[in-house]
C-alpha cells in the first residue's frame, strides 16, 4: 500500500498541491486522471523523490519514506519519452540499474532474461532504441523500470508517444503485466478512456485536488460534478 497524507507542493510562492490525501492498495492500478497542469505528474514526482515534498508524508505500507533519497525508494518509473540509453542495446538498458548497484553479470543477465520474458522482447535484446518500434521501446522502458523489483511502478503518460494501435496493444500489455506482478501502480494520462481501461480505481484531479475518487464504473454512472461529468463525456 501506498498513503500520501496532506501532501503539499510548492513552487517557491505558488502552492500547486495543498494537503492531497491518496491511498493506493496493495497491487492496485490507480489512474490520475486530469487537465493538464492539474498536478500529476508533480504528484509522481514526489511519491519518486525526484522533487522534495513542501509538507505532508508518504509512506509505502508502514514505512516513512518522506526523507528517504529517490535511490533508496523502492520505485520503478517509466516517462513518457521512454528515456532509453540511445547507445546501449535492450539487453544493456534492461540490465543498467543493476550495474550501477555492481551486481554479478550472470545474475544481471538472468534478471534481464526474466523481464524480457515478461515483456515479451527475449529477440530483441541485441538492438539499439533506434532500431525498435515505439511500443518495443516502452516494453524495454518497463522491464528496467521493473528490474529492481520495485515496491510502487510510476507510468507517466506511458503512451502518449505511440500511434492509435500500438497504443490499444499497449494498455492491454502493460495491464497484464501490472497483474501477473501484482506490482502497485500509479498511471498518469489525460486520457479517460486510458484511465477507464486500464485501472481499479480512477483519482480525478483539477488545479491540484482529488475531485472524485471511484472505480472507473461508479464514476462513470455517478459523476459528483459537472466538472467530472464534463471531463469523461469528452474525449480530449
Ligand atoms: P500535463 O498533463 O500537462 O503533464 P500535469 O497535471 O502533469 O500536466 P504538473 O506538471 O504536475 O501538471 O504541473 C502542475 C502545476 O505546477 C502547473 O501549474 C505547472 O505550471 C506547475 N509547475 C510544475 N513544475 C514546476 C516547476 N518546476 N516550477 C514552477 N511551477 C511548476
Ligand atoms: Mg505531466
Amino acid at each position: 500500500e501506498l498513503r500520501l497524507t496532506k501532501f503539499t507542493k510548492a513552487f517557491g510562492p505558488v502552492t500547486v498541491i495543498e494537503n492531497m490525501d491518496l491511498t493506493v492498495g496493495s497491487g492496485e492500478m490507480l489512474a490520475l486522471l486530469g487537465p493538464s497542469g492539474c498536478g500529476k505528474s508533480t504528484t509522481l514526482f514526489a511519491i519518486c523523490g525526484i522533487h522534495k515534498m513542501t509538507g505532508g508524508k508518504l509512506y509505502f505500507g508502514d514505512r516513512d519514506v518522506t526523507a528517504v533519497p529517490a535511490q533508496q525508494r523502492s520505485v520503478g518509473v517509466v516517462f513518457q519519452n521512454y528515456a532509453l540509453y540511445p547507445h546501449m542495446t535492450a539487453e544493456q538498458n534492461i540490465g543498467f540499474p543493476l550495474k550501477v548497484m555492481r551486481r554479478p553479470k550472470d545474475e544481471i543477465a538472468a534478471e534481464v532474461r526474466r523481464l524480457a520474458d515478461l515483456v515479451q522482447i527475449g529477440e530483441l535484446l541485441d538492438r539499439r532504441p533506434a532500431q525498435l518500434s515505439g511500443g518495443q521501446q516502452q516494453r524495454v522502458a518497463l522491464a528496467r523500470a521493473m528490474i529492481r523489483k520495485p515496491d510502487v511502478l510510476l507510468l507517466d503518460e506511458p503512451l502518449a508517444n505511440l500511434d492509435a494501435k500500438l497504443r490499444l496493444e499497449m494498455r492491454a500489455e502493460i495491464r497484464r503485466i501490472q497483474r501477473e506482478t501484482g506490482i502497485t501502480a500509479i498511471l498518469v494520462t489525460h486520457d479517460q478512456v486510458e484511465a477507464m481501461s486500464m485501472c481499479d480505481r480512477i483519482a480525478l484531479m483539477k488545479d491540484g485536488e482529488i475531485v472524485q475518487l471511484d472505480t472507473p464504473k461508479q464514476m462513470y454512472a455517478n459523476p459528483q460534478s459537472q466538472f467530472v461529468a464534463g471531463f469523461l463525456g469528452n474525449p480530449p
